[in-house]
């Protein structure tokens, strides 16, 4: 057993943490603007980021999970708007067209995404249906040899500024989750449109709205898999979403609980500094064991994805707890804050927003809590029904 990053993974977080730290002071801007960051997304597109899972002849940096879950961490820690925008251009948004792509949407979408000149985007999620994508409503129709799209999508990040998705829809209804495909539109398609874009308080710069599918035809070769094989596709990139929001979570639980260890230090009344009081210190242990457990959690979620083992209840476990630590971490702090940890001034109010946003995508905490149940069950007793 050895816990130890790499040589090499140390070097890439290293590198990381300095670089995304020199963005920390526009953390707050992109809060307050909630606006896309185009100027720091393309800076980060220079820097290679988005190829980090991908291989180097299409420039990418062929990295591994665990180096992936560590970006994740490094960018969470400074902003979650900018984490929001960078890991669906890594991972969602081009996931789907780096496997199953042709060569020709290769060259005008995923290598142009990988150097952060085209935005990427994913919508499974409808206006009337987010954790049961086996109820979805978009409709992918063949017609000779194109599919027409038609359905409506809501709460897709990068959704206003996007030059292509991947869009989920089902070619047969009746098979629920077996009819699920997913379809590669592009900006400019005629029948697709951007809607309404959602305020929201979690995450903001990561522009989320709703997109419109009106009879959008696309050419056959856009539909991203293999006929019947959406939900294996789903699941194998499930695994490694819920592994890289645990990073994110680890990210913002230790940038919150720095916070608030520095006040605990700082802070003084009754004559003595608020960190001497025991009921601080209780805070201060819980959130410093939960933060560990959630270390060791994610990181061995991404550890056995590189190994090539099934992660599925690992990457659940992982994701439910690291997510629900950041939210709890996230709370304690802007209490040991006292009435500045709602101030508009102290980074910890962002923070505390911010930590909701990490617990819906990849599968909500009671969504999740299903699945570790059921995948337990099922190994510890055979003849369960469940
Ligand atoms: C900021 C933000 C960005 C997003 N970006 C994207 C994006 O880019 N692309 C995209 O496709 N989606 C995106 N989403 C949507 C996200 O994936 C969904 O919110 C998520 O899948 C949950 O769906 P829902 O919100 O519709 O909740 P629902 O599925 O309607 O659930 C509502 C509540 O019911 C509970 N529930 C549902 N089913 C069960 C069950 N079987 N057992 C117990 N409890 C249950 C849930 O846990 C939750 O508490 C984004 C969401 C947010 C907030």
């Amino acid at each position: 057993m050895d816990f130890r990053l790499t040589e090499t993974q140390r070097f890439f977080r290293e590198q990381a943490s300095q670089t995304l730290t020199r963005l920390a002071p526009k953390a707050e801007d992109i809060d307050r603007a909630d606006e896309f960051p185009l100027d720091v997304f393309r800076k980060l597109g220079k820097l290679g980021y988005y190829g980090i899972r991908y291989p180097a002849e299409i420039g990418g940096m062929g990295a591994d999970c665990v180096t992936f879950t560590l970006l994740a961490e490094e960018i969470a820690r400074v902003s979650m708007g900018l984490a929001a925008v960078v890991t669906m251009q890594c991972l969602m948004g081009t996931d789907f067209i780096y496997h199953f792509g042709t060569e020709a949407q290769k060259e005008r979408c995923l290598i142009p995404a990988i150097r952060g000149e085209k935005i990427a985007t994913i919508a499974f999620t409808e206006p009337d249906c987010g954790s049961d994508l086996g109820s979805i409503r978009t409709r992918a129709v063949k017609d000779g040899r194109t599919y027409v799209i038609t359905g409506r999508k809501m709460w897709i990040t990068n959704g206003p500024v996007a030059d292509f998705v991947t869009v989920a829809a089902t070619t047969d209804p009746a098979k629920r989750l077996g009819g699920l495909g997913f379809f590669l539109v592009e900006k400019g398609t005629p029948g697709f449109s951007v809607g309404q874009k959602i305020g929201k308080i979690s995450a903001r710069g990561a522009n989320t709205a709703e997109l419109i599918f009106d009879g959008c035809r696309i050419p056959e070769e856009n539909f991203l898999g293999r006929e019947g094989k959406g939900p294996e596709h789903l699941n194998n990139i499930l695994g490694e979403i819920r592994t890289m929001i645990a990073g994110l979570g680890l990210g913002l639980s230790k940038a919150s609980f720095a916070a608030g260890l520095k006040y605990a230090g700082e802070r003084e009344a009754f004559g003595r500094t608020i960190g001497s009081f025991e009921l601080i210190q209780e805070k201060i242990a819980e959130m410093e064991m939960r933060i560990k457990a959630s270390e060791f959690l994610t990181y061995y979620a991404a550890w056995l994805r590189d190994s090539g083992a099934s992660t599925g209840k690992e990457a659940a476990m992982a994701k439910l707890y690291s997510t629900e630590t950041a939210c709890f971490v996230a709370d304690e702090v802007t209490r040991i804050h006292g009435a500045y940890g709602i101030a508009e001034e102290f980074p910890v109010q962002r923070y505390f927003r911010d930590a909701r946003f990490l617990l819906f995508g990849g599968g909500t905490s009671e969504i999740l809590k299903t699945l570790i149940a059921r995948d337990t069950l099922k190994r510890n007793r055979p003849s369960a029904v469940i």
